[in-house]
């Protein structure tokens, strides 16, 4: 996969050269190239921002420059390639998620445009259109000052999925949000701690058991902490096992999928 880059602040991207993305980019599985949106700039003070039209606080990044430096990229690439997806960071773009980000992972290219200030001229995304598949992408419901943070998220969720990134592809089947539940809580050495114990059936050595006893674990947790989760979870072909894990949890099974009933008050104790 290639990746590009294009910020006022390319030193932000910098933590890209470490661990597993940055041992991707040596082995020649990640191309990482990052821009400095200055650089396509034409006056002395290389401005690239103004003003907003209709007034209010804050600036707005200039139309020009970003055109400049999505030009540039776009233009490198083989004739008869497809449009690589332009990824633009924004509160107010689509929510980025795991399943966004190993559609993303399928993708030769993406190209990211890091906002500052109030944003990015709007008229920037339509041009962009002719020359890419522009994706306006959300980290979360908050407001970060710039792009780049939100890249460093997406390029690593991404990166992570790619062939050979991680050394044991089994790894991230297993992880939170990978099939649509949180992950089980884990544990190492040594199995007594400071008074706490390991819970015992993670040493019985009986692998079924184990197995139940993560799902269920996942059960639990994310009905715990998010709820919402279970509203899209396909409960249609549990075991028996699992579904008393979940009528004890206070859900009952209705056509397929998990409904919360009314007494259980949402104490999952
Ligand atoms: N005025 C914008 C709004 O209210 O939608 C927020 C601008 S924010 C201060 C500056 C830049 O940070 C944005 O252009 C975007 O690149 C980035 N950013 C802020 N919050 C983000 C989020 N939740 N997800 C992705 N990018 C974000």
């Amino acid at each position: 996969m290639r990746v590009d880059v294009v910020s006022i602040f390319p030193d932000y991207l910098a933590p890209l050269e470490l661990s597993l993305i940055g041992k991707a980019r040596q082995d020649g599985l990640l191309e990482l190239n990052v821009h400095d949106l200055r650089d396509f700039t034409s006056d002395r003070h290389r401005t690239v921002d103004d003003t907003p039209y209709g007034g209010g606080a804050g600036m707005v990044m200039k139309p020009e420059p970003w055109a400049q430096a999505l030009a540039a990229v776009a233009a490198d690439r083989p004739s008869g390639a497809a449009k690589p997806v332009l990824i633009v960071p924004s509160p107010a773009g689509e929510r980025f998620s795991q399943a966004a980000a190993q559609e993303l992972a399928g993708e030769e290219r993406l190209v990211f445009a890091c906002g500052r200030y109030e944003g990015i001229d709007e008229r920037v995304m339509e041009w962009a259109a002719e020359h890419f598949t522009v994706r306006p992408m959300s980290l979360g419901d908050y407001v970060l000052n710039g792009g780049e943070v939100a890249v460093l998220a997406m390029v690593e969720a991404i990166g992570r999925l790619l062939p050979g990134v991680v050394g044991n592809p089994e790894s991230l089947v297993e992880e939170s949000h990978s099939d649509g539940l949180l992950e089980y809580p884990v544990y190492t050495k040594p199995s007594s701690w400071r008074d706490r114990e390991v819970p015992a059936v993670l040493l019985s050595g009986n692998h079924g058991k184990i197995a139940q006893w993560r799902r269920h674990e996942q059960y639990r947790r994310t009905d715990e902490r998010r709820p919402d989760l279970l509203e899209h979870f396909d409960a249609a072909k549990l075991p028996r096992a699992d579904r008393t894990a979940f009528a004890d949890l206070g859900y009952d099974i209705v056509d397929g999928h998990l409904k919360r009933r009314a007494d259980s008050g949402g104490d999952s104790a």
